[in-house]
């Protein structure tokens, strides 16, 4: 309350607020009173607190993600990726390697793309088919003939995959290819979308938008966690800063600031953080060491010749290199290879 607010003031607020079931809490000071309220957080919105007189401010202490949030859900959630009998863990505890094509182009190259990522360690397989690019004149994918190149690719290689979805409309076709649907970063905030794929029954993976804050991202979340989906697996991709000398610019303490605040698994992107092929190893490491629980890393057999992201996109050799990094970092952080617990 303000220091001029009158009894009558603090009495009227703590009116509204049992009118509504809650409880207030009136703590008196030399100068200040306040009033501390426990019950129902959305039936004190609609109280209009701020404009009543003698109030301050209002201050809220729980956070305003319910179900996403780490404060009623402490143990730190896995997501499991793929059909019954084979499934995948994303969580605490195991460290995912997700490997593949940024967009699907040929039935050929997805499949060596695969067959890279498996030999890598990867768990799932990556793969546009509705690529959302920022120019309309860029290639946008196969859509659903890349969705069916990617069902190929499981078969071939046992590997489940995660593609993105970009227009609700898209989502039951998606859904029925996909073992995981992707949200970019370009549609964080397509409300609707999000809603879309809170129904369809998949897990998701859950793109930060690049100029997004974290909390924004975690209300975002809760959108498809709200429409029933709590299989959601967040993945940090980098921010838009004033920095040009990388894509993005991979924010790192993203990771263990969400893994506090939220119970959802965090993975990381650091292909389209970077957008850089040097850069992938490196960050992938820092990955790994800052208790990420998973890296999602765009992969090529001929870069040159991509038909989007070829400059970020590793070649053999480099994911051999990542390759070894995964097998040999996340030990020592107390993770074990998520390739070693599928569940059946
Ligand atoms: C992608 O992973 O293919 C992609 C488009 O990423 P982002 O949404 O992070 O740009
Ligand atoms: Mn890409």
């Amino acid at each position: 309350m303000s220091p001029d607010a009158t009894p009558e003031d603090v009495a009227r607020v703590v009116a509204r607020v049992e009118g509504v079931g809650g409880e207030a809490f009136v703590s008196t000071g030399v100068v200040r009173t306040i009033i501390g309220l426990v019950g129902d957080i959305d039936s004190f919105h609609h109280l209009n607190l701020r404009t009543l007189p003698g109030v301050a401010d209002v201050h809220r202490i729980s956070d305003p993600y319910k179900l996403v949030s780490r404060q009623h859900h402490p143990d730190r959630s896995t997501v499991w990726v793929g059909p019954a009998g084979h499934q995948v863990p994303i969580g605490p505890g195991t460290f995912t390697l997700i490997a593949g094509p940024c967009a699907v182009e040929t039935a050929e190259q997805t499949i060596e793309t695969a067959r890279m990522a498996r030999s890598a360690g990867a768990t799932i397989l990556r793969g546009g088919a509705f690529k959302p690019r920022t120019s309309p004149y860029a290639f946008q994918g196969l859509g659903v003939a890349g969705l069916r190149i990617l069902s190929s690719a499981r078969e071939a290689t046992g590997l489940p995959i995660v593609t993105e979805v970009v227009d609700a409309r898209d989502v039951p076709v998606v859904a029925e290819h996909a073992d995981m649907l992707q949200i970019g970063t370009r549609n964080m905030a397509n409300f609707g979308l999000l809603q879309a794929v809170g129904e369809a029954g998949k897990p998701v993976l859950f793109k930060r938008g690049m100029t997004a804050t974290i909390e924004e991202w975690l209300m975002a979340a809760e959108y498809i966690a709200q429409r029933g989906n709590l299989d959601v697996v967040l993945c940090e991709r980098g921010i838009r800063t004033f920095e040009p000398a990388t894509r993005n610019t991979l924010d790192i303490s993203a990771v263990p600031v969400v893994q506090a605040a939220s119970h959802l698994p965090v993975i990381v992107d650091p292909s389209h953080a970077a957008g850089r092929r040097d850069l992938v190893v490196p960050l992938s490491r820092a990955a790994i060491a800052v208790g990420a629980d998973g890296v999602i890393v765009d992969v090529h057999p001929d870069p040159e010749t991509a038909l989007c992201d070829g400059p970020q996109a590793l070649r053999g050799v480099e994911l051999r290199e990542l390759a070894r990094a995964v097998r040999r970092l996340p030990p020592m952080v107390g993770r074990a290879d998520a390739a070693g617990q599928v569940r059946a």
